[in-house]
């Protein structure tokens, strides 16, 4: 299974070449973005994500304190921005009571229970916490969108209802635990998932159809 999955995260590679992920100039900015691009589109999130670059208010400490006037009028952007900006205040609040709102801390503390930690911060899902901790941390954890979910499912490597979980844990258990692994597979499969594998997928055209070995993707 490792060899399986190494070999398309190469015909991926190969075929987008890196994707340099997650577009952010600090751990915070890159936090940040996660919070901001739930449910949005990454080009909106970009613009909250520059609007408070330029306020500068992309520190724990600056985001907490700052007038909601200033917050919101920065994020709105990126959609639903009376809700984001309570995420981003209580992510700010948790990073500055947890680590002093510096991520150095963040790379050492034990994985397991960091994780369960930052899902109980109001308003992060796993998807959004294990971004956090992947692209910000740089922690060995991998984020199972739905484009990953898909094209596994696809490949009947997972079930077709398999959930984020169990896809996280599955590339988590046959893959080696490594951050840069993790981080380019998960951009590599959004780029093929939106090239290629769409709600009705183009094979023909695909890096990744020698997998599907003659057989039609599982629908
Ligand atoms: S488009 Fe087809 S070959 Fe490509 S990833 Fe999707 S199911 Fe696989």
């Amino acid at each position: 299974m490792r060899a399986r999955l190494l070999r398309l995260y190469r015909e991926l590679l190969r075929r987008f070449g890196p994707q340099g992920w997650w577009p952010g100039r600090s751990p915070f900015e890159i936090a940040a973005g996660a919070i901001l691009t739930q449910h949005t589109a990454w080009s909106q999130a970009a613009r909250a994500v520059a609007a408070l670059r330029a306020r500068g208010l992309l520190d724990a400490r600056a985001l907490a304190t700052a007038p909601d006037r200033v917050l919101l009028e920065a994020i709105r952007p990126a959609g639903t921005y009376r809700l984001k900006a309570k995420r981003l205040r209580d992510f700010a609040a948790w990073l500055l009571v947890r680590f002093g709102g510096r991520f150095v801390g963040m790379r050492r503390a034990p994985l397991g229970p960091l994780r369960r930690e930052l899902l109980a911060v109001p308003g992060l899902g796993p998807e959004t916490v294990d971004a956090i901790l992947l692209y910000a941390g740089g922690r060995p954890v991998f984020v199972a969108d739905t484009y990953a979910r898909r094209v596994l499912a696809r490949h009947r490597l997972l079930p077709p209802n398999a959930d984020y979980e169990t896809t996280r844990a599955f590339i988590e258990s046959h893959l080696p635990s490594d951050p840069a692994l993790f981080n380019e597979l998960h951009a590599l499969l959004i780029a093929v998932g939106k090239t290629y594998c769409r709600s009705i997928p183009l094979c023909a055209e695909c890096p990744l159809r020698p997998d599907l070995a003659g057989r039609p993707p599982r629908t």
